[in-house]
């Protein structure tokens, strides 16, 4: 069997790196040089705690790994570093993670003002952050010392098995192949870095605020968005939301310079919020898409992988469908 994977962003290049390991040969097209994807500009942050109780399984088996393969922990750069999700949870979500319910007293001793009483928020200890590029880059790397995976920028050959893991770029390359888009939808993501100082925050989600400390005197900080249907990896230029002022209001210790970066990136989003393998219908089962992270894949990625590269092994061993439609390989010029 043959597999093909459109798209080498995190999930396209994790999913080839399960396949190949699991002796597959896999072809991986990358894609037109020059496209912001994603995996390039990921904050990186990870943790087992999600809402979602699918997204944190794939979550907590994905932080196992990471812990449990030194390998794998300096190809993603993993740090350590506790985060906080402000907002109530169900106790019961918590079962078997290192993360706790904690009150007013914990969030403002950790830095948070300005709260409502009764605030609570989970407490989670067992992430940290990784770098999504370098995880990348060091599974490409890996994939090229082997003799069944071949990498170019486009698929040469008409594969068994076509996996779309495009990101962004996914439903529209689904809609102008004539298949159904799986209601996948994308959304903008920004960011901005600022330099600070203070006693750096954990990772931390409150409201559509967000924080990611990279790190010495660098905090990644953004607000969630609504604005769906954007260009992938080109969203329109828009100001800067008010970041920092959100931040002096609820971390009023953190001392903000400048921002030093921006980052205005798109990811593929799915409900529900989940990086899984979707199988796309009147195709056999021979056309999915690993996609739908929705803002979140990184978390994921490890297991999600793992887990598409085995249902595309045991779907290898049901009957052949019918012949796959024409997987189109210009679309991402009209994409970009
Ligand atoms: C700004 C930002 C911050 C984030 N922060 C976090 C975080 O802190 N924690 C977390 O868990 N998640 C985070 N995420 C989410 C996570 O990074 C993404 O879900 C994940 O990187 C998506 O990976 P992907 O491989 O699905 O898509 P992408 O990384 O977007 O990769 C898709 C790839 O497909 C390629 N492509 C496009 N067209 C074609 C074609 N025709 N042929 C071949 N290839 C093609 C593109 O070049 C690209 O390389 C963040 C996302 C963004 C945008």
């Amino acid at each position: 069997m043959r597999v093909g994977i459109v798209g080498a962003g995190i999930a396209g290049s994790l999913l080839a790196w399960r396949l190949a390991r699991a002796g597959i040969d896999v072809e991986l097209a990358t894609g037109p040089p020059g496209l912001r994807d994603a995996t390039s500009v990921s904050g990186g942050a990870v943790r087992g705690y999600e809402p979602h109780p699918e997204q944190r399984e794939l979550a907590v088996a994905s932080l196992a790994e990471l812990r449990a393969d030194a390998d794998l922990r300096r190809w993603a750069d993993f740090r350590p570093w506790p985060s906080v999700i402000v907002g109530p949870a169900d106790e019961r979500a918590l079962a078997g993670l290192d993360a706790r319910i904690v009150g007013e007293r914990e969030l403002t001793e950790l830095g948070w003002a300005s709260l409502a009483p009764g605030t609570t928020a989970v407490r989670d200890d067992s992430g940290g952050r990784i770098d999504p590029a370098a995880l990348r880059a060091a599974v490409l790397a890996d994939l090229a010392g082997r003799p069944a995976v071949r990498i170019g920028a486009r698929l040469a050959g008409e594969p068994d098995v076509l996996v779309y893991a495009a990101g962004a770029w996914t439903p529209a390359l689904l809609g102008r192949a004539g298949l159904d888009t799986l209601g996948l939808r994308v959304k903008a993501i920004r960011y901005t870095v600022h330099r600070c100082r203070g006693p750096l925050p954990p990772i931390f989600a409150d409201g559509p605020l967000y924080g990611i400390p990279l790190g010495d005197d660098l905090l990644l900080a953004g607000v969630a968005g609504e604005e769906w249907g954007v260009a992938p990896g080109d969203p329109p230029s828009r100001p800067p939301a008010d970041v920092a002022r959100l931040l002096r209001r609820r971390l009023p210790g953190l001392r903000l310079g400048p921002p030093v970066r921006r980052a205005d990136a798109t990811d593929c989003y799915a409900d529900p919020p989940v990086l899984r393998l979707r199988e796309v219908p009147g195709t056999g089962g021979r056309v999915r898409a690993f996609t739908g992270g929705s803002g979140g894949a990184a978390k994921t990625v490890l297991a999600a992988s793992a887990r598409a590269a085995e249902q595309i092994l045991a779907g290898a061993r049901h009957d052949r469908a019918p012949a796959l439609p024409q997987h189109p390989q210009e679309e991402s010029r009209v994409q970009q």
